[in-house]
């Protein structure tokens, strides 16, 4: 099978097969795994990337099955991939569980794989990036990355998606001291899910004492981050998720974020990538040589390949 050319044919075998080679360590896997990534960069990019956050058990799943449901409904082609660096020691919460998501699970217009299980964070974050691209030249115009919002992942899931949304329980008093101050400067929206029910009056309380203390926090993007109720059993207040997303897009493209954020992502990739590659004493190196800046000068103003570049400097040293 032409992996690529299946791949921008929108074929969803092709891309779970390409998925997977690119999470081999294989020298021959790594090496067809960067001709793909090539072959489909030029197809990526027109996606919304979405992460999605939250400790286990508030929802995650359950979100992502209504709010992924809808959006397939709208003719939106959804694609879930998830990144659980907990998964080796809580029994796989996000992995392999395959009664989660089940709507979507079988929805043609869907696409849902889980985490690469791999010990290092920041190459899964690297693969999964590497994973969007692919997700993106097979047609998937909405990406979420799923997440559990308990380590420093959800820092490293900020290097790889545009929006990120944190999902939190609506007893408030005991998430606030929980929730890591670092992970509601970085969301993007906040959503009190389970707000359904006995709990409805809990989730309207804490969804009061969340805007207070959000809006003493500061916003490089001038975005006010909005702090909302839903309940992904129920189906209410996923729309307004949606609303969000789409009003930060338009405002983050206007005033130029948008895309200064993905370059910056771009660069992030790049020196993972060489540090992956060289090691990181020869990536120190690299800095003090001043070799970087040619490096990015190569990348942005030659419009070279990201791993043709790599490929080049491991040559030359
Ligand atoms: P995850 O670990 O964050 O992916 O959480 P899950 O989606 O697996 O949900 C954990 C539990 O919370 C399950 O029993 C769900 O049925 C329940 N749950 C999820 N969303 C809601 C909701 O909106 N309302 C209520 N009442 N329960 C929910």
């Amino acid at each position: 099978m032409n992996l690529a050319k299946e791949i921008k044919n929108h074929n969803p075998i092709a891309l779970a097969k390409g998925i997977t080679l690119l999470e081999s360590h294989l020298r021959t896997d790594v090496i067809r795994a960067e001709e793909l990534i090539k072959k489909c960069q030029p197809y990526s990019g027109k996606s919304i990337r979405i992460g999605i956050t939250g400790v286990p058990g508030v929802g995650k799943s359950t979100f992502i099955e209504t709010f992924g449901k809808m959006l397939t409904k709208s003719g939106k082609k959804v694609a879930v991939l998830a990144i659980d660096p907990t998964s080796q020691t809580t029994k796989g919460s996000i992995l392999g569980d395959k009664s989660r998501m089940q709507m979507l699970s079988v929805d043609k217009n869907a696409f849902i794989r889980p985490s690469p299980n791999r010990g290092l964070l920041g190459g899964i974050a690297n693969k999964t990036r590497e994973s969007i691209i692919l997700c993106e030249a097979a047609g998937f115009d909405v990406i979420i990355i799923e997440t559990v919002g308990v380590g420093q992942n959800e820092i490293n899931v900020k290097d790889i998606v545009d929006f990120l949304l944190l999902l939190i329980l609506p007893n408030a008093g005991d998430e606030l001291q929980g929730i890591k101050r670092g992970i509601m400067e970085i969301a993007d929206l906040i959503m009190i899910n389970k707000a359904d029910g006995k709990l409805l009056n809990e989730a309207q309380r804490a969804c009061q004492i969340y805007q207070n203390s959000i809006s003493m926090l500061s916003n490089e993007k001038k975005w006010k981050v909005n702090v909302e109720i839903c309940s992904s059993l129920e189906k209410k207040g996923i729309d307004l998720v949606w609303n969000n997303i789409k009003e930060y897009t338009k405002q983050m493209k206007r005033n130029g974020f948008f895309e200064k954020n993905r370059n910056k992502q771009i660069n992030i990739w790049l020196y993972q990538k060489i540090k992956e590659e060289i090691g990181n004493r020869r990536y120190q190196k690299l800095i003090e040589n001043g070799d970087i800046q040619k490096i990015e000068k190569r990348l942005y103003n030659n419009g070279e390949n990201i791993n043709d570049i790599i490929n080049s400097i491991i040559n030359i040293d």
